[in-house]
């Protein structure tokens, strides 16, 4: 399995001239949204965004803490998920 940063995936995007802007904030409340990135995000730091969620991140985030890769809402749970080509 191979993953790639959002950030090559945009740059393929930008040669096919296809524009993708990364969020940085949620659609819905706007605040600073946590990235969870496949190999790169460790399991410390989903659960320190689950224990500062200020919605139920316990119902989301399993006991595993694993996140769905995407970016993460810490305010309201809003999701933006984010899938990957496998190999
Ligand atoms: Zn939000």
């Amino acid at each position: 399995m191979k993953f790639y940063p959002l950030e090559h995936l945009c740059k393929i995007l930008d040669k096919y001239g296809i524009s993708y802007k990364k969020r940085e904030r949620c659609y819905k409340c706007s605040d600073v949204l946590f990235q969870a990135i496949p190999g790169i995000t460790i399991k410390e730091e989903i659960i320190t965004f689950a224990q500062n969620a200020k919605f139920n991140a316990t119902e989301k985030i399993p006991e595993e803490a694993w996140m769905h890769p995407g970016m993460h809402c810490p305010n309201c749970g809003f999701t933006i998920f984010h899938s990957y080509k496998i190999d």
